[in-house]
């Protein structure tokens, strides 16, 4: 590499410190590839999340020297580790592609979060690398912004995601199909960048899959590293589905649609990753699928739990050698396990729901939240205004739910809920303010998203940071943000696509 630092009359620049351990690289070489960025001509940061770098232990001024950006966009190797691209392999769309792999993104190192916990931070768009089947290895601004804000939105939503450090631009065109765009580079951090369909590569390769399942327990589930080799395995698979079963649940209750839920945007931790043409509901409809290369519906919201189930089951075969020796010991084990997933789905949508709808668990009938989303089905109910409405309902002002249900269609169910939350109090303002701490009154929604990228793309940042603020305090309903929880006007949701990989 560059022999600046040999050299006197190049000064070294100074980079910022940023710390960085390596220790996937170390401990599983066999999923890494050393690698680096491509030269970027003029790194700039665009955004910067300085709460979460200060979390990091980063300056975010450091981050914010040309130095700095260097370094986020990949153009600069960072001072302490060597960069490293990921393999992995992954069913997409059901079909399974033996490797896939970081085809345009790299692992610059892991550092530790104030809790402790260490985490990737990893940058997208910074160049191609061997994985990159075709692809230009380049990212652009309006996609990467997306997944800043979306990311950034569901953090603050309590839902487990990648954060969003930066987007760095890059200086650089890039050729899209509607016309050159400005490149730029996510920089996100992580827990880790461990998929399913990490271990769908390491799986087909000789050992390799349990020192990946190893150091993953060891990462994610520690309390499993303990236990005796013949129940590890089987706990870190039990662990996952835990986890992902939990985190879809958190999906389905904000009618939030992922739209390429392959197995190598499935994580281990339990984090939503890859926000490419992910978007929110407006009205309650299963069937909807916002991403336009999602043809045949398989990632429309209302199949998100039945596609993870599936995904998990692809998982558990990873695992097989390493639960038992014998296949058909194994399979019964993993099986039994993949078997609890669709009671763990119910149980976590069923207390996600009870919390929506000011509900005691014990108090919530499933056929409460059945019939209420056939109403809205009927109706074509905004999902996320519902819940806000219910809470009013409970105040006593019943406009803003008769606005989306007409009350001769809902007074009966609204009678049914209104008798289930009196189990679980008589003061119906405090659950209706405990109800307007789970429900947001602003989530991105698209036609903001696509308004405020639109100016972003065009050199005006203020609508995005403007909206970023807003879906970043997704609870605090604020007079002069109404605007913000309107839902899109009906002739736009109605064509309304997103694309992906772009
Ligand atoms: P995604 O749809 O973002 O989950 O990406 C699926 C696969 O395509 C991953 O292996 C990516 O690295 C790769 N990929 C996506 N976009 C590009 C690109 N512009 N250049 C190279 N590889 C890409
Ligand atoms: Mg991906």
């Amino acid at each position: 590499m560059s022999g600046s630092s040999n050299d006197p009359a190049v000064p070294t620049p100074s980079l910022p410190a940023f710390g960085f351990e390596s220790t996937l690289a170390d401990e599983v070489p066999g999923v890494t590839l050393p690698w680096q960025g491509a030269h970027a001509p003029d790194p700039r940061v665009l955004i910067l999340n300085d709460g979460l770098a200060r979390s990091l232990a980063l300056d975010p001024a450091s981050l914010r020297t040309p130095e700095g950006a260097g370094v986020l966009s990949g153009s600069i190797p960072p001072a302490e580790t060597a960069t490293v691209a990921m393999a992995y392999a992954g069913h997409q769309f059901g079909n399974f592609q033996p490797l896939l792999g970081d085809g345009r993104a790299l692992l610059l190192g892991e550092l530790r979060d104030d809790r402790g916990s260490r985490v990737d931070l990893h940058l997208k768009g910074s160049g191609a690398t061997p994985f990159s089947r075709g692809g230009d290895g380049r990212a652009v601004v309006g996609a990467m912004l997306r997944e800043y804000l979306i990311s950034e939105a569901m953090h603050a939503l309590n839902i487990p995601t990648t954060r969003s450090l930066a987007v760095v631009t890059t200086g650089e065109q890039v050729l899209r199909e509607g016309g050159p765009q400005l490149g730029a580079v996510l920089a996100r951090v992580a827990s880790s960048h461990l998929r399913v369909g990490t271990f769908e590569f390491a799986a087909r390769r000789e050992g390799l899959a349990q020192t990946l399942a190893d150091y993953a327990v060891a990462r994610h589930y520690p309390e499993l590293v303990e236990r005796a080799p013949e129940d590890r395995y089987l706990a870190f698979f039990e662990a996952v589905v835990e986890a992902q079963a939990a985190l879809v649940a958190q999906w389905m209750s904000v009618g939030f649609v992922h739209g390429v839920m392959n197995t190598d945007n499935t994580t281990i931790s339990g984090e939503t990753i890859d926000y490419g043409p992910c978007a929110f509901l407006d009205a309650y409809d299963p069937a909807t699928v916002f991403s336009s290369i999602d043809h045949g519906g398989r990632y429309a919201y209302g199949n998100q739990p039945a596609v993870l189930g599936w995904n998990l089951a692809r998982f558990g075969e990873t695992l097989l050698p390493l639960v038992n020796s014998t296949p058909d010991t194994a399979i019964t084990a993993l099986t039994a396990v993949l078997d609890t997933y669709g009671d763990r789905y119910r149980h976590h949508y069923a207390a996600a729901m009870a919390l929506k709808l000011g509900l005691a668990d014990d108090a919530m009938d499933a056929a409460l939240v059945d019939d209420l989303h056939r109403l809205l089905t009927d109706h074509r109910a905004d999902w996320t205004l519902t819940f806000r409405a219910l809470a009013e309902n409970l105040r006593g002002n019943s406009e803003p739910f008769d606005a989306l249900v007409p009350p001769d269609a809902s007074r009966n169910w609204l009678e049914r809920w209104r008798t289930a939350v009196s189990v679980r109090a008589q003061d119906f303002s405090s659950v209706a303010d405990d109800m307007d701490r789970v429900n947001p009154a602003y989530i991105p929604r698209n036609h903001l998203v696509d308004a405020a990228l639109n100016a972003a793309t065009e050199g005006d940042l203020e609508p995005f940071e403007r909206l970023l603020d807003v879906v970043t305090s997704p609870f605090d309903r604020r007079d002069n943000w109404s605007d913000y929880a309107l839902p899109a006007p009906e002739n736009f949701s109605a064509g309304f696509q997103t694309f992906c990989g772009t």
